[in-house]
Parts: structure tokens; C-alpha cells; sequence
């Protein structure tokens, strides 16, 4: 089941478009605070690679238009875009300054 974000510090979910909204720097539109992605997502990563793939070596090799190539690169991002607000979870701390 898709979850949408919680504030770590109000405990206020966000909406769909709140979060898609604020998905680069995660500031929380109730209580101004900012909140931190809490891990490296697995499914990012794989998705990115997918998408790597495909459009470096596969697309490239079914000798298609450079047009369909760039219209898959487009198409791949507004998807991962539309999914990156659900199963988004966030921390109080910043992961990358942890000592
Ligand atoms: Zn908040």
C-alpha cells in the first residue's frame, strides 16, 4: 500500500502534491521545517538503472530516431516523479552529516 509522507516534526501527512511539491528539499508546509529522505531507496536505485540501461544501450541499438530516445528519457523521469511522493520516508536528521 502507497504511503504519502509524514512530517517528522508536526506529524502532519502530506498531500499527494505537497510532497511532490517539496521533494528536493523536503520543507514541511505546516510547520516550516525540514525533513530529510531516510534512506537511500533500493527502488530508486534500481529504477535509475533500468533506465540507464535502456537509454544508453538498448535504445540505441534498435537504431530508432534520436527522438524516441529523448521521448523515453522524458517519459522515464515524469514516472519517476509521479511516484517519488509515495513510500517516501523521512527523518528529522540529516543522513549525510552524521559523525
Ligand atoms: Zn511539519
Amino acid at each position: 500500500m502507497a504511503q504519502l509522507p509524514v512530517c517528522q516534526h508536526c506529524h502532519t501527512q502530506w498531500t499527494y502534491w505537497q510532497a511532490l511539491k517539496n521533494s528536493f528539499f523536503l520543507r514541511c508546509p505546516y510547520c516550516n521545517k525540514r525533513n530529510y529522505a531516510k534512506k537511500f531507496r533500493r527502488r530508486d536505485f534500481m529504477y535509475s538503472l533500468i533506465a540507464a540501461v535502456i537509454t544508453l544501450f538498448i535504445l540505441p541499438s534498435l537504431d530508432m530516431d534520436r527522438i524516441w530516445t529523448f521521448a523515453w528519457a522524458t517519459v522515464a523521469v515524469v514516472i519517476y516523479m509521479a511516484v517519488y511522493p509515495f513510500n517516501l520516508e523521512m527523518t528529522k536528521e540529516d543522513p549525510f552529516s552524521r559523525k
